[in-house]
């Protein structure tokens, strides 16, 4: 293991930062990476942008939006909610109206809503935020990496991400990038951030030094895992961002098109359906007892997540380091394992991946 002020992990680290402005779409934001997964961002956000009594709106479209609430509340923070049904994301009219009356400092979202698959509108919650001068806030834990976020254009304060999602590292990294704004908010703090560990203003010339060549001291740095973290940062930027997204939706539409061969319904209204997983409803017959046929298969989904209908759907992920072989995989053991069940339509959920995969 290499010291954390060795110079080789200082060039590694350094580089880790530098690619990240690139993954975020940023040459004004503050990268930071800190031990601990995505819910610790969720945490430094909070704490760091945040004092007690502050109000803050929070776009709630499954259960880590809720989780921001708690995390919030915890902090004495209120917590303004704007809510929809499961699947749905709140009309952009209903987050306006929470903006203009709520007397907020910040408005929250989760980018992809990891429990129903619903993608956000994130950059139209972000010009809100900015026709109303309040700070905003991506939990991009399961789509950086994949999907578009764009934070300087989108002109987005706080984009929080984890490294085991689309970034495809090892989980135990939390990745953050803090506009001017967000940086000038935490400096000018009536009161220091209660956490010792999650003071950013304790971190800021920590990034700065590594950044510019020096090794510098807060606390110690996962060394392991920033070197797993610049490995992947450097698969990353070598496909190129916009060669990522459009990778991404090259396999979300495929999946999309083995759902509607294989007579499933998704979770998300269709205009909202993130290219990084799939929430699929069973269809009539088939039980939860599907996700272990389907590993039984040799393929690892996952159950449903809402605690509103977690037995109604499963997801599949397909974000990260994968291509047409693993999607294709995918949905055979999928389509097999329903046919075992009983679900047996007509068309067949591979050859329609297929098609999509042959004509993008
Ligand atoms: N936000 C979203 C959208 C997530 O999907 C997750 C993890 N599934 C988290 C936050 C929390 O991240 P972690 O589990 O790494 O703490």
């Amino acid at each position: 293991m290499l010291g954390h002020g060795d110079p080789s992990f200082v060039a590694i680290f350094g580089r880790v930062l530098s690619r990240m402005r690139e993954v975020f779409r940023t040459k004004s934001a503050q990268p930071f990476v800190l031990a601990g997964s995505g819910t610790l961002g969720m945490e430094v956000a909070a704490s760091n942008l945040f004092e007690p009594n502050d109000t803050v709106v929070v776009v709630e479209t499954g259960v880590f939006g809720a989780r921001m609430v708690n995390i919030l509340e915890r902090q004495g923070i209120r917590v303004v909610r704007v809510t929809a049904e499961v699947g749905d994301a709140p009309p952009l009219d209903a987050i306006d109206k929470a903006l203009a009356t709520g007397n907020a400092r910040a408005i929250t979202v989760t980018h992809v809503d990891t429990s129903t698959a619903v993608l956000a509108p994130v950059r139209a919650i972000a010009e809100l935020a900015r026709r109303h001068g309040v700070l905003s806030i991506v939990d991009g834990v399961c789509s950086i990496g994949a999907e578009a976020m764009h934070q300087d254009e989108w002109g987005i304060d706080l984009v929080l991400t984890a490294s085991q999602k689309a970034i495809a590292a090892p989980p135990g990294l939390s990745l953050l990038s803090l506009s001017p704004r967000a940086i000038e908010a935490i400096r000018t703090r009536k009161s220091p951030v209660r956490s010792y560990y999650m003071d950013l203003n304790g971190w800021l010339p920590v990034m700065q030094a590594y950044e510019a060549g020096k090794p510098a001291y807060y606390a110690t740095p996962a060394v392991g895992l920033v070197r797993s973290l610049d490995a992947s940062l450097e698969r990353i930027t070598k496909e190129g961002m916009d060669a990522r997204e459009k990778r991404h939706e090259r396999i979300a539409e495929a999946f999309r098109a083995a759902w509607r061969a294989l007579e499933l319904e998704e979770i998300p209204r269709s205009e909202l359906c993130a290219h990084t997983l799939s929430a699929v409803r069973y269809p009539e017959k088939v039980t939860p007892e599907l996700v272990a046929r389907i590993r039984a298969e040799g393929v690892a989904v996952a159950t449903g997540l809402h605690p509103q209908n977690r037995d109604s759907y499963f997801r599949v992920g397909h974000m990260g380091e994968i291509g047409s072989a693993e999607v294709l995989t995918t949905i055979g053991a999928i389509e097999r394992a329903l046919r075992a069940f009983g679900h047996a339509p007509a068309t067949s959920g591979v050859a329609a991946a297929q098609q999509v995969l042959t004509e993008r």
